[in-house]
């Protein structure tokens, strides 16, 4: 230890390198602790825990510390990704939690005839723990639907219209919700990851798309999908 902070110090001190150099090389002394879930980055496709069906969550613990913080930290991520709804897996937990909102300014993102014809609508935050889901309406609607743990693609789904959910909600008080149109999708769409079921295992194959495919060509391919972005609240 006394021969690595000797070394280090002679580096810093004696050699005029690069920063970038020093702090590779501070680095390579000292790794970076390894990151553990809850994560505040959103779980690729092929990390076995979306795979997974997710447990249930002792009722006892609904309200406990730890669950909490999970809460908070799939809402901060949720948010930081815009999204309009995140499973506790997606940020490496396996367990039966779902949070939803659909916010007012996510209106703006959509044209006015898309947002009636998916059957938009805003939707305070709202958090299940333990959700069961009952169909309501069984007729199915197709749209295209993208995941945050597919990023930068997306594919159409049928969905139910109407489902009711059923669960506790983050105070531990048995809850149940009636959605429709976008917001009985998004339900339906975090439910199946409870499931360890991704979008890609239901979508029509053939309309499975890259978001910026035109970017692509218009940048000579010289586009990057982001697997990481700032706190913003
Ligand atoms: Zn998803």
């Amino acid at each position: 230890m006394f021969l690595v902070q000797v070394t280090r110090r002679n580096i810093s001190n004696s050699v005029p390198v690069a920063s970038s150099f020093g702090r590779w090389y501070r680095d390579f002394w000292q790794p970076a602790p390894a990151n553990e879930p809850p994560y505040d980055h959103v779980t690729q496709i092929g990390d076995p825990v979306l795979r997974k069906k997710a447990d249930p969550v002792p009722p006892e613990m609904a309200k406990s510390p730890e669950v909490q913080y999970l809460i908070k930290s799939m809402v901060n991520v949720m948010r930081k990704f815009s999204c309009v709804g995140l499973a506790a897996p997606q940020i490496g937990i396996s367990l039966r939690i779902l949070v939803m909102e659909f916010k007012e300014k996510l209106k703006d993102e959509y044209t006015s005839a898309e947002y009636k014809i998916k059957e938009m609508e805003t939707l305070p935050l709202t958090v299940f723990i333990n959700p069961e889901l009952k169909v309501l309406n069984y007729e199915k609607k197709t749209f295209p639907e993208a995941c945050q743990s597919v990023r930068g693609y997306s594919g159409e789904v049928a969905r139910y219209s109407e489902v009711l959910l059923r669960g506790v909600d983050e105070n531990g008080s048995e809850k149940e919700l009636a959605l429709k149109g976008w917001n009985a999708r998004i339900a339906q769409h975090e439910m199946d990851h409870l499931d360890g079921i991704v979008y890609t295992d239901l979508m029509k194959r053939n309309t499975f798309t890259c978001t910026c495919w035109q970017a692509v060509n218009e940048k000579r391919g010289r586009v990057s999908i982001f697997f990481h972005k700032k706190m913003i609240n």
